[in-house]
């Protein structure tokens, strides 16, 4: 069976690259954006009595991880990258269909588009359908997973004393929290598991309009050297 899907909408989110994106939702709260909804859905009906709701599940696409051959097995960061399991078994980008799914909390109803925070979505991603949280459906407090079952362990931040006025000035500017941000990403310490950087490599990533760039002095330490705002 074939069957043609097409977007509702598209995500404008703070995150410009796939690095440094929290591996799922909610682990970093400070990660806004909004989904802009394209016609027929932008007239305001499709939103009816969404503003009832805290979250939503969104169903998207990977769209920069499509591939035309499908992958039964997949490294998953979570495992440091060098163990491979059935591509059923982990929420890996690459996947048959390279459809993702993500709760997220709604802070915003509005007719052509959704205000979303805790995202962990590409900027530009394209969702094929929205629908509410449930919560007596959704949440299964018993449910157990022995290869991801807590968050990952995060990681100090800490800023270079220029980095954090900037980032707060960016912050205003921009009118979000990007102190927060860049502390919540950060600490899920973006790097591959098994990489152990020298202390004068310098890493950098695009949230926003601006430019991020951090250290490890340590190898479980993070020092955010810049922000800089970047056409
Ligand atoms: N919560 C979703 C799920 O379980 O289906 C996504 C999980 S996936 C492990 C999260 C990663 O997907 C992020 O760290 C980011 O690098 C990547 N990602 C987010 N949006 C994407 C997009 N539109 N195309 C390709 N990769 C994307």
């Amino acid at each position: 069976m074939q069957h043609t899907v097409s977007p509702v909408g598209i995500v404008r989110s703070c995150f410009k690259e796939k690095f440094a994106i929290p591996r799922q939702p909610h682990l970093a709260p400070a990660a806004r954006g909004v989904l802009e909804l394209l016609p027929p859905f932008d007239q305001g009906d499709a939103v009816e009595g969404l503003e009832q709701v805290s979250h939503v599940w969104l169903l998207f696409l990977f769209h920069q991880a499509l591939e035309d051959k499908p992958r039964l097995k997949v490294r998953p960061p979570r495992l440091g990258g060098n163990k491979s399991m059935g591509v059923f078994a982990t929420r890996a980008t690459h996947r048959p269909n390279g459809i993702g799914q993500s709760v997220v909390r709604l802070d915003g109803v509005e007719p052509k588009r959704l205000l979303l925070s805790g995202i962990d979505l590409l900027d530009g991603t394209p969702v094929l359908d929205i629908k509410p949280y449930v919560p007596y459906a959704d949440s299964v407090p018993s449910a157990t997973n022995q290869m991801a079952g807590t968050a990952p362990e995060s990681i100090a931040v800490q800023w270079h004393e220029s980095a954090l006025p900037q980032a707060h000035e960016h912050g205003l500017r921009l009118g979000e929290p990007l102190v927060a941000l860049i502390e919540q990403c950060l600490a899920q310490d973006p790097r591959p598991a098994y990489q152990i950087p020298p202390p004068e490599r310098v890493y950098g990533v695009k949230f926003w309009d601006v430019q991020v760039r951090w250290q490890y002095p340590q190898p479980d330490v993070i020092r955010v050297l810049e922000v800089v705002r970047e056409a």
